[in-house]
């Protein structure tokens, strides 16, 4: 939901700034890309060949001291083309590797789009493509991007082969009704759901309060200032109890150490996707 991007240097703010008002979206990238050039990372996201990556996610004590696999801070990571960073990167290498985007006709549902896994997306084979957000105004970059929420999903049942739904549960309060929602949306069978959270290491239970509503205290408590909640080993346990069938991949085992690092993987980050049982599980009446 949040792009973590880096810091630019002092010379390369105003002059971005500049840019963005004046320059369309395209000649950004196609200036930033020469900007950028060089040899030193290929991005598996848009395919730049760049010179530098920036940081990403946050410094922060509760991150270190739970351990947070999937928000912390990692400092050769983001992009400076296309502002993907690792967590984009799973997303993508997880829909080629696994879901096999592509290989068959798939309705997508995408929460909080990211640009570059928006154009993916929509131009793999077969895909009828649906980005939303709570609020769409966030998202300009990602055309026909609407406004849906993901605690009342505006689509009839047994809608989607798959739901995209990356780092955004820890940002709503009632994460229990999304995730049941999401399975409603899901075709029985063949759905399937990517689920990814920050995750703590070091907690058996999810920490969460979504009456702070304090930035610096979600921020000391949450390790972000617009989470409500930190997960902990009980996520895979609250996506059984909304009626998921979970499944975890992790990366390194999956697909090897040399395939986590040629794709600049965070090689802790597993992915987390829930599956919608064929039959017996009734989606439960919302
Ligand atoms: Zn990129």
């Amino acid at each position: 939901m949040l792009y973590t991007q880096g810091a630019m240097s002092e010379t390369v703010i105003p002059l971005k700034a500049i840019a963005k008002h004046v320059l369309p979206r395209e000649s950004r990238i196609v200036l930033r890309k020469a900007y950028y050039f060089g040899t030193r990372h290929t991005c598996t996201v848009c395919g730049s060949r760049v010179r530098k990556y920036y940081p990403s996610g946050f410094d922060l004590p509760v991150l270190r001291e739970l351990d947070v696999i999937g928000g912390e801070y990692r400092l050769d990571d983001t992009c400076p083309v296309c502002w993907s960073h690792c967590r984009t990167r799973l997303v993508r290498a997880y829909l080629e590797r696994e879901v096999r985007l592509g290989s068959r006709p798939m309705s997508v549902l995408h929460f909080a789009p990211e640009a570059g896994i928006a154009e993916f997306v929509r131009a793999a084979p077969g895909v009828t493509y649906d980005p939303v957000d709570l609020d769409p105004s966030r998202y300009v970059q990602v055309p026909g991007t609407r406004r849906a929420d993901v605690t009342a999903i505006d689509r009839p049942n047994d809608s989607y082969d798959l739901v995209i739904c990356n780092h955004v549960l820890e940002h709503v309060p009632d994460d229990g009704l999304a995730m049941r929602e999401i399975l409603r949306v899901l075709k029985p069978g063949v759905g399937m759901a990517m689920l990814q959270v920050p995750l703590s290491a070091r907690l058996d239970r999810t920490i969460e309060d979504p009456s702070v509503s304090d930035v610096a205290e979600r921020e000391r408590r949450f390790g972000q200032f617009d989470h409500i909640r930190l997960y902990g080993a009980d996520y895979t346990d609250r996506l059984a109890s909304a009626g998921f069938t979970v499944d975890v991949v992790d990366p390194p085992v999956a697909w090897g150490q040399a395939v986590v690092d040629e794709l600049g993987l965070n090689p802790r980050e597993q992915v987390i996707a829930g599956r919608k049982p064929a039959t017996g599980a009734d989606t439960p009446d919302l």
